[in-house]
């Protein structure tokens, strides 16, 4: 398929696997552990990231983000752990924005130190402040836009300018934009990544995870890869096949819906301030509106002091569901507080902005007005 080809087409069609033996539309799933080897160079094994499942997929993504390759990992932890330790080894420093993803947080914080790795967390909003915490020995620097929980962004055109000043690779974290919403690869960051345990896979069932970068890079990452071991098997990656299929139809439905409740939000009494990157109400709008395609589906808001405690608040809910995760076809609310960020201590917290009141919600492809009726009843 050409590089003009549209998204929606792309999530239906690319990498698709066709059997001489079958004619069907479908990929067939290939569940093999043993392959031939005689007459071809190639070495196909799960472990390997090379089996033709994991390939189909691959390709989808890479043209969904517009790079070159992918690698699927088995979750989206495997997939930040597995390239942040091909990347960089001791001595060396990694530049990460301070409002983290929860479990990158923990990982780097907890498991950095003992491979004599250096880290800092720095704010990525202030481009001036962030190039400060640049060292002579970084090489990489990891970022998360729009940022969990509170929507924050990146500026990713000054984030790759100031990269390439100092000769630093970049990596992403794509996972609450989707592909649909923002592709940061044609704007010069090096490795996209996603959870595809979210959007990509889309209806709460499966964990996997995902890169998308140049052929280079992708080869310098999968040797390592191999020696962790953390690839998807063959059912699982048709299962992600057959939900990227929709990807586009999903999450532009879920963009518009957050939409038109983070406008219901905002206009609410009871509420007291709503992060979306689509209200013109936020700081960084004019930011989103250059680099996002659309601006996603995720959104946080804070009842105010009236409205009562958030958990009445949420076992009101009937059919927005109080749960963790995100991205999946139905709309789920958490706090991130007591769940996503519960790991950091309260001082963490509260140094990125994430108050008790806060609540996550991922929005779902519901009937809108449904959701907006359930909230107006919620919030009493
Ligand atoms: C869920 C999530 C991850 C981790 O992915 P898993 O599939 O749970 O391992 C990383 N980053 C973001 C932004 C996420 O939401």
């Amino acid at each position: 398929m050409s590089n003009k080809t549209s998204k929606a087409t792309l999530c239906v069609h690319q990498g698709t696997l066709h059997s001489e033996d079958q004619p069907g539309v479908n990929s067939p799933i290939y569940t093999s552990t043993s392959f031939g080897y005689l007459d071809t160079d190639a070495r196909t094994y799960p472990r390997y990231f090379n089996i033709p499942n994991q390939d189909s997929i691959a390709k989808k993504l890479a043209a969904l983000e517009s790079g070159e390759d992918g690698l699927i990992f088995s979750s989206g932890m495997a997939a930040i752990s597995t390239t942040l330790l091909s990347l960089v080894k001791k001595g060396d420093h990694v530049l990460f924005q301070s409002d983290l993803y929860g479990g990158t947080q923990h990982f780097i914080t907890t498991d950095f130190p003992r491979f004599g790795i250096e880290y800092s967390l720095s704010d990525a909003t202030n481009i001036e402040m962030f190039e400060e915490a640049i060292q002579f020995n970084t090489k990489l620097i990891y970022i998360e836009t729009p940022s969990n929980p509170l929507l924050k962004l990146t500026d990713l055109q000054k984030l790759v300018a100031l990269a390439k000043q100092y000769g630093v690779m970049t990596m992403i974290d794509n996972t609450f934009a989707s592909p649909i919403n923002q592709n940061p690869i044609p704007m010069g960051i090096d490795i996209v990544m996603h959870s595809g345990t979210k959007y990509l896979g889309g209806h709460s069932d499966i964990c996997c995870g995902a890169i998308i970068s140049s052929k280079e890079i992708i080869e310098q990452i999968k040797g390592t890869a191999a020696h962790f071991g953390g690839s998807l098997n063959a059912n699982t990656c048709y299962l992600l096949e057959r939900s990227l299929k929709t990807l586009a139809l999903r999450v532009k439905q879920q963009t518009q819906n957050a939409q038109k409740i983070a406008e219901f939000l905002e206009s609410h009494p009871k509420v007291r301030k709503v992060y979306y990157p689509g209200l013109a109400s936020h700081p960084q709008h004019d930011i989103a509106k250059a680099q996002m395609n659309g601006f996603g589906a995720m959104l946080s808001f804070e009842l105010n002091e009236n409205a009562g405690i958030a958990q009445d608040f949420l076992r009101k809910l009937k059919i927005a569901k109080p749960a963790m995760s995100l991205g999946g076809v139905e709309t789920v609310i958490c706090e991130p507080a007591t769940t996503s960020h519960a790991k950091l201590t309260p001082e963490q917290r509260q140094n990125v902005g994430i108050s008790d009141a806060l609540m996550r919600m991922s929005v779902g492809i519901e009937e809108v007005q449904d959701l907006i009726d359930d909230f107006t009843q919620a919030l009493g």
